[in-house]
């Protein structure tokens, strides 16, 4: 390809809206356009990137034996009713009337129409197992759309489905799955790790996330430092632990005045946040519920929502209409239930709102009180990891990609049965597998990239190779070798890039290296006195000079290692 030939519309400046690098330097070397919030143009460039991901995840997905199928994003919502997500799936799902006023929805997922298509075509034990996969668009109407292609509301997924006899069947592909992740992975040159993951509202007990690392990360993954064990935040699990400690101090009521942040008031009163009781309200599909937990601690949403179902924070007006004093709230005497984190379970001597204005408890303790208990924080740096071996370090991770152990969700709710050996119907059960292909792109950049632009791991820059020509509109004899040196590569295969526009070198270079290209090669009259050329790689300071008759292949051997 010639520079001249293709749109590569580089900026300058990131958009106002950019904060991560990834999503600068996508659309600053024009790989993207913006059409509206989280809704995204794919431009020549970048449309190649995504389309080496694609590849290789298709690659891998036909090694392993799974069958490629194309799927409608627009659904009729009698599918999504039989499931039962119609109602349980939130305001991402973006629904819609039809002419007929029929209702439909554009598919954030195809758990339902892949079921459907099972239920009808495998009836005999004999087809299973069974996995499909496709490439395909999905729309979430994400609530804050951020990050470009990272978080946007249209996307692309590579989404598997597999459907088996038994458990045993199931486990045996999500672990065929897993190897297939690590080999996609590692071939598209990124970081990442499998964490042990929630299932949110997709369904099924055992799922593994695969996280890119990066600092920009939206999931925060905890590791152990001495066994293997890896896990989302939102998964670490902490059993009730044994009370050690017991209590000294007399309560007492202190006057705090408008002071309410745990931090604040562990200031004011010279103790740590650890040594704070906080008290959450939260509103439940039938009422309110109190949640107690130590005062540096966060509240993990995804364990309240597994153990209470939907929830919402209660508002200051409803608070106050509970009786309770935002700020100052206590745990005694709330007239809701209360459910105590484990970890505020065996506290002592805390301090705590006193249920009144302006003051706060000291030497607070649980007393006789029978507390409900319950696992409800996120992990902090130094807990100790859940197998018993080490503590957990913290880190951030972008998920690229989340697979699941469905069991008879979607096959139970919609009929999927097939005949067994011994002539009874059996619901079968499923896995599903996805990557978010668009975000992979993403992430692979806020993981490669320096000051000048992208560094594109090989496996999907756009171009292995750029040549940059100086002087190339008028040396004649410049034109010539560049022309000679872009043929041979041409002809050997090599994606290459001729910048044969008439623009200054350091625009050339400074182009060159926003768009992150892995090897470059300079020719000037000078080189040509010299019969050489001058090679740099995108990810190394070195120059070096080479024959021109070697320029091939050396940078041959180069793409090749
Ligand atoms: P997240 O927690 O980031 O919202 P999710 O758990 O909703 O992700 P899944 O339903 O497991 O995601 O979807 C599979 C993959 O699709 C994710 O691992 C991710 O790579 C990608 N993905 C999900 N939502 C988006 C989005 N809004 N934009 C781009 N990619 C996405
Ligand atoms: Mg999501």
């Amino acid at each position: 390809m010639k520079t001249s030939q293709i749109l590569i519309p580089t900026q300058k400046e990131a958009p106002n809206d950019a904060q991560i690098a990834s999503h600068q330097l996508m659309i600053r070397a024009g790989l993207i356009s913006k059409l509206a919030s989280g809704l995204y143009s794919y431009l020549p460039i970048g449309l190649n990137v995504l389309q080496k991901v694609e590849n290789i995840i298709r690659e891998e997905m036909n090694q392993s034996g799974a069958q490629e199928v194309l799927m409608p994003v627009v659904q009729p919502a009698e599918l999504w009713q039989e499931s039962g997500r119609w109602d349980a799936y939130g305001a991402e799902l973006l629904r819609f009337n039809d002419r007929h006023n029929r209702k439909f929805c554009l598919s954030p997922t195809h758990e339902e129409v892949i079921t459907d298509l099972a239920s009808q075509y495998l009836n005999s034990y004999k087809q299973l197992p069974m996995n499909f996969y496709q490439i395909q668009t999905k729309f979430r109407d994400e609530i804050r759309p951020r990050f470009g292609v990272m978080r946007s509301r249209e996307f692309i997924m590579k989404d598997a489905y597999s459907f088996h006899l038994d458990a045993a069947s199931m486990k045996l592909e999500f672990e065929k799955m897993h190897a297939t992740y690590c080999r996609i992975f590692e071939r598209l040159g990124l970081n990442y790790r499998a964490v042990l993951a929630d299932s949110g509202n997709i369904g099924g007990d055992n799922s593994v996330e695969f996280h890119v690392l990066a600092e920009s990360g939206e999931d925060a993954i905890c590791f152990s430092d001495t066994s293997n064990y890896a896990a989302n935040i939102e998964k670490v699990a902490f059993s009730q632990q044994e009370k050690i400690n017991t209590p000294s101090a007399i309560e007492a009521q202190v006057l705090t005045k408008k002071i309410t942040s745990i931090k604040d008031v562990a200031q004011f009163l010279n103790v740590e946040a650890s040594q704070c009781v906080k008290t959450i309200i939260i509103k439940v599909v039938d009422g309110y519920k109190a949640l107690a937990l130590r005062g540096d601690h966060e509240l993990n949403e995804a364990k309240v929502q597994n153990l209470l179902g939907d929830f919402k924070f209660a508002s200051d007006a409803e608070i106050k209409t509970l009786g309770l004093k935002k700020g100052f709230i206590g745990v005694k005497d709330l007239n809701i239930e209360l459910i105590v984190d484990y970890a505020a379970e065996v506290m002592v001597d805390f301090v705590c709102g006193a249920n009144e204005w302006d003051y706060h408890l000291t030497g607070a303790n649980w007393g006789n009180v029978l507390l409900q208990t319950a696992d409800l924080r996120n992990a902090v740096a130094g807990d100790p990891s859940p197998d018993g071996k080490g503590k957990l370090v913290i880190k951030r991770g972008i998920e690229v990609g989340h697979i699941f152990q469905l069991g008879n969700k979607y096959s139970k709710a919609m009929n999927a049965n097939v005949i067994g050996e011994s002539g009874k119907s059996l619901t079968m059960m499923m896995g599903c597998y996805g990557i978010g292909i668009t975000r992979v792109v993403a992430a692979a950049i806020e993981q490669n990239y320096d000051n000048r632009g992208i560094i594109f791991p090989s496996s999907i820059a756009p171009f292995a190779l750029v040549i940059v020509p100086i002087n190339y509109s008028k040396s004649i004899r410049v034109k010539n070798s560049a022309d000679m040196l872009y043929q041979q590569c041409l002809d050997a295969g090599i994606e290459v890039l001729l910048d044969d526009r008439k623009e200054r070198a350091g625009i050339m270079f400074a182009n060159s290296e926003l768009l992150g290209i892995p090897h470059r090669i300079v020719l000037s009259d000078m080189h040509v006195d010299n019969d050489n050329v001058e090679y740099k790689a995108r990810n190394s300071p070195e120059k070096i000079t080479l024959k021109f008759n070697h320029a091939l292949s050396f940078v041959q051997n180069k793409i090749n290692t």
